[in-house]
């Protein structure tokens, strides 16, 4: 489908085109193998000479037609969906990374996301230096090795609500011959296109809004087919040269622009396997059916529901780049749509963690959950819950304080998210 229409008709219709006497709606293709004719037809599937499905660990209808759709949102080339955003993380890293090689990685990142590369890629022989998206050029500069393999953060960050410069990140990238990989989860592509402003490949956990509904654990993998690996092939072997698992086959020159993410699909999904099931496939498309709905939604209420806290005087602090007095409150009017970015907002109450954690429990319509950007307003107190294995030093160079409420406000009425907010805070006066 043409990338020529707008996002709205792509949440719709994008990715599943059925011809005549085909189901209106994406089937669920509930099976793991494909029949073929001959052994040669088969074959020539196994040597990528040909496209096809055969096995869903490698490619299956129902997840191809939702990773199509992801695409077309990012304004992006292709996609691979992954068993969560975890996966997507490491996939889109380890496809163009491997033991010797190095990233650098701001600080202002999810959780999970931290753990993975400042303790696990480590040991799989993957450097990883960590630096403050607001230093300057020159000093993000300094990070960069000459075996650095891509830059990585976060369009908004969780739970930090950190706004990223994509454009001053890309420069930088760009000027020293690695893509830029953007965690696009909070804003979407509702709010922000990171190909836009010059990032490379964009992943998201769509656990979160895209799936909206906390009903299935993903993720997906997009490239934007910009970056030219041919250019830089002394950085990128594993793209511009021969595979000895496909005879010898280099990804760059059989698939171009596509290079980047058959490659993950043909060679990190068959070894590694982490695949996203087709019945979860499924019911992210259902959820990408009504995303141009619900974000808008969700900024709506978190903007009335920051306006309401910052009023606040139990209130000792509010992040939501939304406000006019918020330090992101400009970046986010020039990169992202009517300068809306998600439904997250984070605050600290006066009195510290003990206080904090006797408001969270006096909520009653917010639920206390290990989750974000679902329709059913949630709350997490990250040094409690997300970021419990940081020590306080970690929390505090992740940017996440002590008494940081993560308050993912959902799609109900502002006034019974704010009625609740009051009476909590009545709660504990
Ligand atoms: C949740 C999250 C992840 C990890 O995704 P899972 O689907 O939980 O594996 C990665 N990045 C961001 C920004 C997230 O919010």
């Amino acid at each position: 489908m043409s990338q020529e229409l707008r996002p709205e008709t792509l949440c719709v219709q994008a990715g599943w085109t059925p011809k005549k006497g085909e189901p209106r709606v994406l089937p669920i293709y509930q099976s793991t193998t494909f029949k073929y004719e001959t052994s040669e037809q088969m074959a020539k599937l196994f040597d990528l000479e040909e496209s096809g499905f055969f096995y869903t660990r490698l490619q299956n209808p129902t997840n191809e037609a939702v990773a199509a759709k992801i695409a077309a949102l990012e304004g992006g080339v292709a996609a691979i969906l992954t068993s969560s955003g975890q996966a997507a993380s490491f996939y889109a890293v380890l496809n163009i990374c491997e033991a010797g090689d190095h990233i650098v990685s701001s600080t202002s990142i999810y959780g999970g996301t931290y753990n993975l590369f400042a303790v696990t890629f480590p040991k799989m022989g993957i450097q990883v230096s960590f630096v403050d998206q607001e230093a300057s050029e020159e000093e993000i500069k300094a990070a960069i090795r000459p075996n650095t393999k891509a830059i990585f953060a976060e369009t908004v960050s969780n739970p930090t609500l950190c706004v990223l410069d994509i454009k001053k990140f890309a420069d930088i990238a760009h000027s020293s011959g690695v893509p830029l990989i953007v965690d696009n989860t909070f804003t979407t592509p509702i709010n922000c296109r990171p190909f836009e402003f010059g990032a490379d490949i964009v992943t998201h956990s769509t656990t979160k809004y895209m799936d909206g509904h906390a009903t299935a654990v993903g993720g997906v993998i997009v490239d934007s087919g910009n970056f030219d690996w041919e250019a830089h092939s002394d950085k990128f072997p594993g793209l511009t040269e021969p595979d000895p698992s496909y005879h010898g086959l280099a990804y760059t020159k059989a698939f171009g622009k596509g290079a980047y993410i058959t490659k993950a699909t043909v060679q990190l999904m068959r070894d590694l396997g982490s695949i996203q099931s087709p019945q979860n496939a499924f019911l992210l498309n259902l959820g990408l059916e009504t995303l141009h709905l619900r974000v808008p939604r969700h900024c709506e209420n978190a903007q009335k529901v920051a306006e309401f806290l910052q009023s606040q005087d139990d209130v000792a602090w509010i992040n939501y780049p939304g406000l006019p007095g918020d330090k992101y409150y400009d970046l986010a009017q020039k990169q992202f749509r009517d300068g809306q970015s998600c439904g997250v907002v984070t605050f600290g109450i006066k009195g510290g963690r003990e206080r904090a954690i006797k408001f969270m429990d006096s909520l009653k319509l917010a639920a206390i959950v290990t989750h974000v950007a679902d329709s059913r307003t949630c709350v997490l107190h990250p040094a409690s819950h997300t970021h419990r294995q940081l020590t306080d030093e970690q929390l505090i160079e992740a940017g996440v304080r002590p008494d940081l409420i993560r308050f993912s406000v959902g799609t109900e009425a502002a006034e019974d998210i704010i009625a609740d907010l009051q009476q909590a805070l009545e709660a504990i006066r």
